[in-house]
């Protein structure tokens, strides 16, 4: 074992007083630490379970000045020993709004704001929530949120700081913004095969699918959300972070590696809007109303259309293959379960049995659709809160419009400054 010394970086004591009524006087210490710039910080954390625990109490104590927490599990007691932030008598409660109190509790900065939201990451996280931090933490345990949080950090150039474990060992990678890999890029054709596990071959939830418990053990998260964390700093305050590089620990016999991580040029989540049209309106406006906004002369003009295409499908109806029979579904696909998806009319002959017909995917919808869609809302469409929606003009032009008036639903303290 070799010893080496490392010589400090001071600042200039006399400048600094000992303040021992100033929680962060020891860490203001390291020179070029700014602790200003943690308190202006946004930072949006995926995830509240084992990992997001540990970066939620690190945050807290660094004095970051905003943090949204997301999470829609419940704590159950097999949680406790990963959780920090939890207690036994708070089995059975969400985990994210829970996290939130205590993460506010603990916020060593008077002025920090704490919100949460406690729903689907995948489909209910407006993409333009993303687009009001500074960066992403991702700690979470299954790969399809990775792919959506790592999508939306691209939609909107964001960093994205992903940690995971498995037993001793973890990692930590960094995804930088306009260069430099994404986490889709190495994926696999096994990560894209467990990305699709909660859905059927057609895309509509299962009920029920084998979720992988994970081995692991609370030393592991700790660990692995330093990391991340520290890399989190370095990217606030201006130092150089591991961008594009994979911090991987193995704890079993204490290796460290450093991996590249390199970027796939044909990679399919590279999208990112160049220009976002902020808007007063909330995804609970109807339909009609929506495209009244974006028909404006100075907008998309008129004959508008919301184009939900390559985002998420929505259903209008199936025409049963067997009877004939239309049922109607007004529904986006992700809402909607594999057996909710059955003919009414053969389900009554023969039990339970699932359609197989023709699909009517709506894949965009102007002033012309039917008044049923039009009198529905953007929630019901399947819009999430202070999502980023496209909209195709009649020349074929594209702009994307944020439904900003969600900012105040979605962050009622960061948003309140
Ligand atoms: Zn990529
Ligand atoms: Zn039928």
């Amino acid at each position: 074992m070799s010893t080496f010394r490392i010589k400090p970086n001071r600042p200039d004591t006399e400048k600094l007083k000992v303040d021992d009524m100033n929680p962060f006087d020891r860490q203001e210490r390291i020179g070029w630490w700014n602790q200003d710039k943690l308190r202006e910080a946004k930072v949006l954390v995926i995830g509240a379970g084992a990992i997001g625990n540990e970066t939620l109490k690190n945050l807290a104590m660094l004095g970051i000045g905003n943090i949204l927490l997301c999470d829609m599990d419940t704590i159950s007691v097999s949680n406790l020993s990963r959780t920090v932030l939890f207690r036994k008598a708070d089995a059975g409660k969400k985990k994210a709004e829970t996290a939130a109190q205590r993460v506010k509790e603990m916020c060593l900065e008077e002025s920090s704001r704490v919100d949460f939201f406690d729903g689907d990451i995948v489909w209910e996280l407006g993409t333009g929530v993303y687009r009001y931090f500074d960066i992403v933490l991702g700690c979470l345990d299954n790969i399809e949120t990775r792919f959506a949080v790592n999508k939306n950090c691209q939609l909107v150039a964001k960093p994205f700081i992903d940690a995971g474990i498995s037993e001793l060992a973890c990692s930590v990678s960094v995804f930088g913004i306009n260069e430099g890999a994404c986490y889709q890029c190495f994926a696999d054709k096994e990560q894209m095969n467990s990305a699709r596990k909660r859905y059927s071959c057609d895309n509509f939830k299962k009920r029920m699918f084998g979720e992988r418990r994970m081995s692991t053990v609370q030393i592991s998260s700790a660990i692995v959300s330093a990391l991340q964390v520290q890399e989190a700093v370095k990217i606030i305050t201006g130092k150089r972070a591991a961008i594009s590089k994979k911090l991987f620990f193995q704890g079993t016999v204490n290796d460290f590696d450093i991996f590249d991580l390199q970027r796939e040029e044909d990679c399919l989540a590279h999208a990112s809007y160049d220009s976002i049209i902020e808007t007063p309106l909330t995804n609970a406006v109807k339909l009609r109303r929506f495209l009244n906004f974006v028909s404006q002369e100075d907008k998309s003009g008129k004959g508008a259309a919301l184009d939900l295409r390559g985002d998420r499908d929505f259903l209008r109806s199936i025409k049963c293959a067997t009877c004939g029979k239309q049922t109607f579904f007004y529904k986006p696909v992700f809402r909607l379960f594999g057996d909710e998806v059955i003919c009414s009319n053969c389900k009554k002959q023969d039990g339970e049995r699932f359609v197989i017909g023709e699909y009517d995917y709506i894949p965009d919808f102007d002033m012309n659709c039917e008044d049923t869609l039009l009198d529905l809302t953007l929630e019901q469409l399947g819009i999430p809160k202070l999502h980023i929606v496209t909209v195709r003009d009649t020349a074929g032009g594209y702009k994307h419009y944020e439904l900003s008036g969600d900012v105040k639903n979605v962050m009622p303290n960061i948003s309140n400054q």
